[in-house]
């Protein structure tokens, strides 16, 4: 079994790294799987490659070790790193292209956000462009998403089911910039890196039934997901590196030890009830398993 850590490179990581790293190593550990480390950077805009080295840094330093997948910034190219896979995403995409599963769509997010009831949280992509025969290039890449519901048993959260085609309709695989999309380049990855075990936080639960339908178009066995709990703020929000949370790389500086980050990480998240420091071993031990 392979499960894996896949960061995104938007901002150095933070607590809920460290609660999310304690999951992975945790669940990996007790059902045998081994642990494939990525980088997920299909968002060239926003990666930068000192968040990349300090991914490397904190693995290290906090004491979790990957089984599988890239071993080193100095590793380039690499298959583990989402910049250095376009030609592999193409390949992928021009068989959805061969299939008629794709559309070139012009509509930008404000045009889209204008068609949005009030209060509208996602937007919901309506497929004005779905049958205008608008070229892939230049323009956003929209798969055509299955009306129907699908349905997956969480490890941790019991049964869900969901219907992507009513959150946010035909979703895309590329922007009009040519970066990959998320969506897309993590259900890419998980094929070729045979990916059968996928441990994440609850924020990104809404992606599952959209992945899983695409894992179906490609002819691919959808992992199994285990989704856990995240560390949130005072208002209730989840920390986030956009947010500037406090970066667990300024927290060795200002002289922490590991220990005492997994501790507060575990305070935080309400798993122990008081930031005790722990090393990785004892927290997954204690907390997870
Ligand atoms: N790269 C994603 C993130 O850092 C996680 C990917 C996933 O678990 O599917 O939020």
């Amino acid at each position: 079994m392979i499960t894996r850590f896949a960061p995104s490179l938007t901002g150095y990581l933070h607590l809920g790294h460290v609660l999310h790293m304690l999951y992975v190593w945790g669940i990996a550990r007790k059902r045998g799987a081994k642990v494939l480390f990525r980088i997920e950077d299909h968002d060239r805009s926003r990666a930068r490659p000192e968040y990349e080295t300090a991914v490397f840094q904190t693995l290290e330093w906090l004491g979790f070790f990957p089984d599988l997948g890239i071993s080193s910034a100095a590793e380039k190219p690499s298959e583990f790193r989402q910049s250095d896979g376009s030609e592999y995403y193409q390949s992928v995409l021009d068989h959805l292209e061969n299939r008629g599963l794709v559309y070139g769509c012009q509509c930008s997010r404000k045009q889209i956000a204008e068609t949005q009831p009030e209060g509208a949280g996602e937007l919901l992509y309506s497929g004005t462009c779905a049958e205008k025969g608008l070229p892939l290039e230049g323009n956003t890449v929209r798969f055509r998403t299955p009306g129907r519901q699908t349905g997956f048993e969480d490890l941790k959260l019991g049964r869900q089911c969901q219907i992507p085609w009513l959150q946010c309709g035909d979703f895309s695989l590329r922007d009009r910039q040519g970066q990959w999309t998320y969506q897309f380049a993590c259900v890419c990855d998980d094929i070729r890196h045979g990916v059968d075990l996928v441990i994440r936080g609850e924020d990104i639960l809404f992606s599952t039934a959209r992945q899983i339908q695409l894992f179906e178009t490609l002819d691919a066995a959808p992992p199994q997901y285990y989704h856990h709990p995240l560390i949130c703020d005072e208002t209730g929000r989840k920390l986030s590196k956009r947010q500037r949370s406090e970066s667990i790389t300024q927290l060795r500086e200002s002289g922490l030890s590991p220990e005492a980050v997994i501790g507060r990480a575990l305070h935080q998240s309400g798993l122990s009830p008081s930031d005790t420091p722990f090393t990785a071993e004892q927290a997954i031990h204690e907390y997870i398993i």
